[in-house]
């Protein structure tokens, strides 16, 4: 396996301004992997300093892999300063020229003149699609050194590294490398880590823990001379981490809770309609980013004021006055006003504090009640953030509670179905 280090590039990171998610991101990957990261280090759009690392890290290190400086502005130079250092050409990508046309025309615009610099190739170069954005990846090889470079913003990168680099980096062993991803919701990553023990020390497969939004996945990679090997390997790893977080795994490789919700309410042929106050369309957003969700999803009211709770939703006056608009009575009176106008099978009912203060009756920030109602059925959940006077935080956290809970719900009735 090759000796690898990484170069960030961007004055951003170097002046604090943004952390260096990539670093991490590609060291966990390239760990699990079993590629050694032996060196990270960042420098600002700089070409001279930029041309420096690169000479340094390909005399120490087979594999370099730089993110940042692709992008189509005159301070975005890594390409450049890149065939500078290996002595070879920039040359034009008919491909790629047409990919980038692609893109800009489908969303109904010309290609600005500056992207047509994102066309321009290292000569012989291996290049990495970017569906997520203008400037693809690339890898060039020479001198038994391979040089890697991907893009800054870590929404195309990490796509981008999971699909494209890591089979092509696949070809530095005589092996296959294979991961799972095991998500859970409703646990820390310590507890989780806790939780897995000896399990996150194993070297193949390996088993490498992240977390996000109050979710922490699990990616088990294992590398063998076959596939069939690879999930030989996987297979009692997963098991064992799935009976060991069982309460709070809610899916191997599958691609978030949202997802995972609207396959259950159309396996039971069920339509959802949701309330939302403190997370203001949130909890719909995430919803209807699902494809297919118009199968399953009615309508997301978000009733913001304690008027339109009233008048839309018929939440009465006197819940308001006897409960609080933050109660657990308003967040089922909501999910029930919001069933009944949609004529759903369920509706999700939210009122919380947004933050990043108390509201006015005194409610810390990131305090909420979500409601599930059904026919036969109300359930609710008091909330309370961990990072409540972060707002943003407040309204991610709460609808993905919410999520969850309709999750639940609808795992229990299936259960139940099934006896
Ligand atoms: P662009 O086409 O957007 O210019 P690029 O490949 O040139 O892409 P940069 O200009 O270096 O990349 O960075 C673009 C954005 O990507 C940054 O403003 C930052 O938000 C994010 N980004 C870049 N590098 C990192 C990093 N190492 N970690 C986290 N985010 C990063």
């Amino acid at each position: 396996m090759p000796v690898c280090e990484l170069i960030s590039v961007g004055t951003e990171l170097l002046l604090g301004e943004i952390l260096n998610t990539n670093a991490r991101f590609l060291s966990l990957e390239l760990a699990a992997m079993g590629i050694s990261v032996l060196r990270q280090s960042t420098v600002g759009d700089n070409p001279k300093r930029l041309a420096l690392a690169i000479e340094e890290a390909l005399s120490r290190s087979d594999l370099v892999i730089i993110s940042g400086g692709l992008g189509p502005t005159p301070d975005d130079i890594t390409k450049e300063v890149a065939c500078r250092v290996l002595a070879c050409d920039l040359v034009l990508s008919e491909e790629i020229s047409e990919d980038l046309k692609a893109f800009f025309s489908a969303r109904g615009l010309d290609m600005p003149k500056t992207n047509e610099k994102q066309a321009l190739v290292p000569k012989g170069a291996k290049v990495f699609k970017n569906p997520k954005g203008t400037a693809p990846g690339l890898a060039y090889e020479k001198d038994g050194k391979c040089l890697i470079m991907l893009p800054g913003p870590p929404r195309e990168m990490e796509p981008m590294f999971l699909e494209s680099v890591k089979p092509f980096l696949s070809k530095y062993s005589d092996q296959i490398i294979l991961s799972h991803t095991l998500r859970t919701f409703g646990i820390g990553e310590s507890a989780m880590a806790e939780l897995a023990g000896e399990l996150l020390n194993g070297t193949n497969p390996t088993v490498a823990p992240y977390a996000k939004d109050g979710e922490a996945l699990l990616r088990v990679t294992a590398r063998a001379e076959s596939l069939e090997k690879a999930e030989a390997l996987c297979k009692p790893v997963l098991d064992s981490l799935q009976k060991k977080l069982a309460p709070y795994v809610y899916g191997i490789d599958v691609e978030n809770l949202q997802s995972q919700l609207v396959l259950l309410l159309e396996q039971s042929a069920l339509k959802l309609a949701t309330a939302e106050s403190c997370t203001a369309g949130y909890l719909s957003k995430k919803i209807t980013e699902v494809p297919g969700a118009s199968k399953v999803f009615e309508c997301g009211i978000v009733a913001y004021s304690s008027d339109i709770k009233q008048s839309l939703l018929a939440v009465s006056a006197d819940t308001i006055k006897t409960h609080g608009l933050v109660s657990p009575e308003v967040a089922i009176s909501m999910a029930k006003g919001a069933r009944h106008l949609a004529a759903a099978d369920l509706a999700l009912g939210v009122t919380g504090v947004a933050g990043p203060g108390p509201d006015t009756q005194g409610n810390p920030a990131g305090l909420a009640y979500i409601a599930l109602v059904a026919e036969n059925d109300i359930i609710v959940e008091k909330v309370q953030t961990a990072r409540s006077n972060d707002r943003d935080y407040n309204r991610r956290i709460i609808s993905s509670r919410a999520l969850n809970i309709a999750r639940l719900y609808l795992l229990e009735l299936k259960a139940k179905v099934r006896e």
